[in-house]
């Protein structure tokens, strides 16, 4: 696979591209993004986003496009 991260910001690393969930929250709403393309370190696992793909989801928000689909999410207040 052509190498299009640099190594791991933590680690050092070698970064892979993979498509993963993405989440984010945004104006209190959580947003769930599939088969984002992300890099993630063989090594330690961390995760970057490269900055177009950053700017498109912002965009998608931003612009209040329809989703593919809306889940619930179960939601639980930890009782200490
Ligand atoms: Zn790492």
């Amino acid at each position: 696979m052509a190498k299009n991260y640099s190594d791991c910001f933590y680690c050092g690393g070698i970064v892979d591209e993979r498509l993963m969930p993405y989440e984010l929250r945004w104006q209190g709403q959580l947003f769930l993004f599939e088969n984002v393309p992300m890099g993630a370190c063989t090594q330690c696992g961390e995760k970057a986003l490269k900055p177009h793909v950053a700017k498109s989801i912002d965009r998608i928000i931003s612009q209040h496009r329809k989703p593919t689909k809306t889940i619930q999410v179960p939601v639980y207040t930890f009782k200490r």
